[in-house]
């Protein structure tokens, strides 16, 4: 709960910042630019009013050239700073070149502060201004014919520059603030809406491990979190089958292994009482041999398939002959053919896949034992193989029983037998199919079934030919390899 909480906390702090980073930035440069535009503007206007002061100036220096810089100065100062005073509208004040005020257009204002710098600047032939609260003080130096006279000073009020870059500055402030406010609100509710999504999806994953599964996904969206919603649906279902499936498989083991046990066990307390009966010593011997050859086929079976899932490691790919592998395989199981009558024959070409040969091996005796096993009296096997599109088809086709159609679809299930009296009778447990259809898998090739029932059963088996497409044929592997 506290976590999605406070992930819904960064989300939207994180995005405030943003935003505040943005506006910020913003605001910066906006007032920057017009600060420097109120500069330029002051500086073009205090300009143009030192122009038009120069005017009277000097057609008064021109009419009074008798008189010195100095003497005129002092002489007219006070008229023309009335003059400019009146006619620009302004505050102004004008200086001899000692930095004297000798004119001053509103003398009532009150005595200017001693000789600043920006006087002394102007006393130097330059411009110079400083902002004093909203009072702009502007001096500039007055020319005569050909050289400085004096200064001119002028004080004008900024207060409504000020003003506008003051109200710019507060409106940035009050919409950085509204906007950052709606957002913090906006964004937790946003947020919170998703939060509350990861809080059920958290809460059905601890659902899941008290082994309450779910059964339709918590949340119906298009999203990343919809797509991860229907992700722990589906591992929920896969560990619920995952659990069916181990379980059913342990009470089949228990069951497969209880049967033969209970006989060897029901045939040795049997030999105990009547020991010297020779036809039950004859019977149980062969029971008990039969029992155990079927328990030892069992465990087999049962490990192999467990260490399937774990042990891939042990696969080694290599490249196999079909044709010699398949002979060899029919040659082994020619003795046990034999004992019933069967016939095995082959039609077999060249043909080399890439794959594990114990696997294959154990994959080809299972099927050919099965064909045996579930065959009729002087029936046939017949194990063929061919290439069809870079793949090889390997058949197992027999004459015998045949597997009705709607149980086909079952035969590969751990522990299932068509004919259970059947089955036990040969020694089967069911695993076999099961194994063999693993073992294909890992050989990335794929198993079917064909058949009618009564009519004889087709398995096949088809492999890639990986990595050898060249090769069709072993002659040319064997020259290859050379
Ligand atoms: P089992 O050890 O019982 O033979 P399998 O997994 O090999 O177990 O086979 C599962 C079941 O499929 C068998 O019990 C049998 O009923 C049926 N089956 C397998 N192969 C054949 C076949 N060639 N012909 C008829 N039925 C078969």
């Amino acid at each position: 709960m506290k976590q999605a909480f406070s992930l819904n906390w960064k989300f939207t702090l994180f995005i405030v910042g943003l935003l505040l980073f943005t506006i910020g930035l913003l605001s910066f440069f906006v007032l920057k630019g017009v600060h420097e535009y109120q500069t330029k503007q002051r500086e073009v206007v205090m300009q143009r009013q030192t122009d038009f002061a120069h005017l009277p100036i000097r057609e008064l220096f021109v009419t009074e050239s008798r008189l010195d810089s100095q003497a005129f100065m002092q002489l007219q100062g006070q008229k023309l700073a009335v003059e400019i005073g009146a006619t620009s509208g302004l505050h102004v004040m004008l200086y001899n070149l000692k930095g004297e005020l000798v004119g001053d257009s509103l003398p009532m204002a009150g005595k200017k502060s001693a000789i600043d710098e920006a006087l002394q600047r102007a006393l130097q032939n330059q411009i110079a201004y400083y902002l004093k609260g909203d009072m702009l003080n502007y001096f500039a130096p007055v020319q005569g014919m050909d050289a400085q006279i004096g200064v001119i000073h002028f004080q004008a009020s900024s207060r409504e520059h000020l003003d506008f870059f003051q109200n710019l500055f507060y409106l940035f402030l009050g919409v950085g603030a509204f906007v950052l406010t709606l957002s913090l609100v906006l964004g937790l509710l946003y947020m919170n809406r998703h939060a509350k999504a990861i809080i059920k999806l958290k809460m059905a994953t601890d659902q899941i491990r008290q082994g309450k599964f779910l059964t339709s996904p918590i949340l119906r969206r298009q999203d990343e979190l919809g797509a991860l919603s229907d992700g722990i649906f589906e591992m929920s279902a896969a560990i619920q089958t995952n659990i069916k499936t181990q379980r059913n498989f342990i009470n089949n083991i228990s069951h497969e292994f209880k049967t033969p046990l209970t006989s060897i066990k029901a045939y040795t307390d049997l030999l105990d009482m009547y020991e010297d009966d020779p036809n039950l010593i004859r019977e149980g011997r062969a029971a008990i041999a039969k029992e155990s050859e079927r328990l030892y086929d069992l465990v087999d079976k049962v490990l192999k398939l467990a260490a399937l899932d774990k042990y891939e490691f042990e696969q080694h790919p290599e490249q196999v002959e079909l044709h010699s592998l398949l002979e060899d395989v029919c040659s082994r199981m020619k003795g046990k053919a034999g004992k019933f009558g069967i016939t095995i024959t082959t039609q077999l070409e060249s043909a080399v896949v890439w794959a594990d040969r114990e696997s294959m091996l154990h994959m080809f005796i299972n099927l050919l034992d099965n064909a045996i096993k579930y065959n009729t009296e002087h029936g046939t096997v017949t194990v063929t193989n061919r290439i069809v599109q870079q793949q090889v088809e390997i058949e197992f086709r027999d004459t015998g029983i045949g597997i009705p159609l709607e149980q086909q679809a079952h035969i590969f299930e751990p522990f299932y037998t068509v004919n259970k009296d059947r089955a036990r009778q040969y020694g089967g447990s069911g695993l076999g199919l099961s194994l063999v259809q693993h073992l294909v898998e890992q050989q990335h090739g794929h198993i079917r079934v064909e058949g009618v029932e009564g009519q004889g059963t087709s398995f096949i088996v088809t492999l890639p030919i990986q990595g050898v497409e060249k090769f069709t044929s072993w002659k040319q592997v064997e020259t290859l390899l050379k």
